[in-house]
């Protein structure tokens, strides 16, 4: 088996290498990564400038490692098409400092990269631990390799794409685990007004996430310090509203037609 390693906080994060350390008592190895933090730009691919791709000496030895101006996504194409020659089995991104936790999946680099995975059909897993600060990472680390020996085993589906989120606790304050369906996370952004010298600029400042803990969701196993797997899809359809809307078709097709 290989596996590909990717995340959004940068070639260098110890989220990262604690993984790789974990991942290669079990598995081959490669590392292509952003060659600086990413987080936050989703499945963002670029398009309208040149990658560049340089291959570093990792700080776990013997795991060819390259890093890559470009997003997460980026990373997750150049390695599947032109630096690796051997198949990947699966892509693994993380482990990511801080939690990516219900309507985070749409804008995470961390998820982003899985889901660029997923969408070239390879099983793929988003890991990330709830805290930015003194970060635990050696329970995220050793799931991941449970996780990795039950996709090898095929005991689980194989167009896997899956969200995994772990408190920050070492592995014995660890609670237990869910599989859970994602939660409502919002964030109330301030907008920072600013004058670089020569124009205003605008930054947006994310405050603290207002959860939402209702039962069954990541968002609910993480404050009971469990661990949360949420499959994912990349289907986004609403299926509720498929057909309160195509109720609604005809008064549209007919306004749009008749003002
Ligand atoms: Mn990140």
């Amino acid at each position: 088996m290989r596996i590909l390693v990717t995340n959004d906080d940068g070639i260098y994060a110890r989220g990262l290498w604690t993984l790789v350390g974990a991942l290669k008592e079990v598995s081959e190895v490669v590392v292509v990564a952003p060659d600086r933090e990413q987080s936050a730009v989703g499945s963002s691919v670029t398009l309208h400038q040149p990658l560049r791709a340089r291959e570093i000496t990792p700080p776990v030895k013997g795991v060819k490692s390259y890093c890559v101006e470009g997003t997460p996504a980026d990373c997750v194409i150049l390695a599947l098409r032109n630096l690796n020659d051997s198949e990947i089995d699966l892509v693994l991104s993380g482990i990511n400092e801080g939690a990516n936790l219900g309507d985070d999946v749409l804008i995470s680099g961390t998820v982003g990269a899985a889901l660029q995975g997923h969408l070239n059909g390879i099983p793929s897993v988003a890991l990330s631990v709830a805290s930015l600060e003194d970060v635990h990472f050696d329970a995220a680390a050793r799931l991941a390799v449970v996780l990795v020996r039950k996709i090898g085993a095929e005991a689980l589906p194989k167009d896997i794409f899956l969200n995994v989120n772990l408190p920050n606790l070492p592995l014995d304050q660890i609670r237990g685990m869910e599989i859970t369906q994602l939660g409502r996370r919002s964030y109330s952004d301030e907008i920072k007004e600013g004058h670089d010298g020569k124009r205003k600029y605008y930054w947006i400042v994310r405050g603290k996430p207002e959860w939402q803990p209702k039962e069954g969701t990541d968002i609910w196993a993480l404050l009971k310090d469990k661990i949360s797997i949420t499959p994912l899809h990349s289907d986004l359809t609403s299926q509720q509203a498929l057909s309160p809307l195509k109720e609604l078709s005809p008064t549209i097709l007919h306004d749009l037609f008749i003002p």
